[in-house]
């Protein structure tokens, strides 16, 4: 048996997280993958688990002040099926897993797993997220850019739970996802591209760009964006070459079994590319 907590209510959970050196564990996606040993084995934890994943505070998702705020227990489904999520998050939601997997996976283990390749990720930078982490003695927020610190680590301190997202309740006028996998579903990103803007009297008033799998982090250049912003959209394609060099030393894959760090970084300048032509289309 792997020896575990189940509380009933979050303050519980966040009194046994000050008392205990223990493992949030959330849909558990993540972490029995990781800690699998083999068929019939228990799967190998250090610690003591803490069963989230229930916590009724956790899996709220509403509107206030125009943010959307989102448990950090919200299931993958949950988001997919909720109104008050924009289109462009659920395209890439949709593409995570497999059905079976999105009705156990949580946003908030996405975001805790740090890995360059979540696929909630690029979204979430992209939207400047504020998460919200609890302990027994309060709160403090962290822009996700901060709480994620490199793969697979984040600034979450021992005695700590992510407990909410918040993400602004706005759709942009142009939005562009693509995700690069083996196939259409149930594939692990190779790169992950996403793109918005806003466009007033035929200029640029807002852009936001963000690559996933082809760095430790999400990369986010908000010098690069501001470079852009302002350009009138009859300029976009001539500025394309250049938007693309300015990027390119940000964009610094690995080579693994997915995929090879060439091909990543080529397709995701191309996907900016794409997206900059598609913006360079809008009236
Ligand atoms: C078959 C399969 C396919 C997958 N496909 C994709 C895919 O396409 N794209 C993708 O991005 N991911 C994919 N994943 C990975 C995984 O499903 C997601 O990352 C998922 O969102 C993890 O959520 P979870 O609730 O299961 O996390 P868990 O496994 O429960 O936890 C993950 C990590 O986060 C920590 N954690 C969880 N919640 C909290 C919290 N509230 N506070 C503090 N720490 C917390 C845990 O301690 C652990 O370190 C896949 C996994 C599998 C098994």
């Amino acid at each position: 048996m792997v020896d575990g907590f189940r509380p009933a209510l979050l303050q519980e959970a966040l009194k046994i997280r000050s008392e205990y050196d223990c493992t949030p564990i959330a849909g558990g996606t993540d972490l029995m993958v990781q800690k699998a040993r083999g068929f019939a084995l228990k799967p190998d934890f250090e610690k003591p688990l803490l069963f989230i994943g229930h916590l009724p505070e956790l899996h709220k998702i509403i509107i206030e002040n125009n943010q959307i705020h989102i448990g950090a227990g919200a299931l993958l489904t949950d988001l997919l099926n909720s109104k008050k999520i924009p289109a462009i998050f659920k395209e890439a939601i949709g593409l995570m897993a497999s059905p079976p997997s999105r009705n156990l996976a949580s946003i908030g283990g996405n975001i805790c797993n740090a890995s360059p390749a979540g696929d909630t990720l690029p979204y979430l930078y992209a939207v400047n997220a504020t998460l919200v982490v609890m302990s027994a003695k309060g709160e403090r927020t962290n822009p996700i850019n901060e709480f994620i610190t490199g793969p697979k680590q984040t600034a979450l301190r021992r005695d700590e739970l992510l407990t909410k997202i918040i993400i602004p309740n706005k759709i942009f006028d142009v939005n562009f996802y693509r995700k690069v996998g083996q196939r259409k579903g149930m594939s692990l990103t190779k790169a992950a591209f996403l793109g918005m803007a806003d466009i007033e009297n035929g200029k640029l008033t807002d852009i936001r760009i963000t690559f996933g799998s082809v760095a430790p982090v999400i990369v986010r250049s908000w010098e690069i964006e501001k470079y852009i912003i302002g350009t009138p959209l009859r300029e976009i394609k001539a500025a394309i070459t250049e938007i693309q060099n300015q990027f390119e030393p940000l964009l610094r894959p690995i080579h693994d079994a997915r995929s090879t760090a060439v091909y990543r970084k080529k397709v995701s300048l191309r996907l900016l590319e794409d997206f900059l032509k598609n913006i360079s289309k809008e009236k």
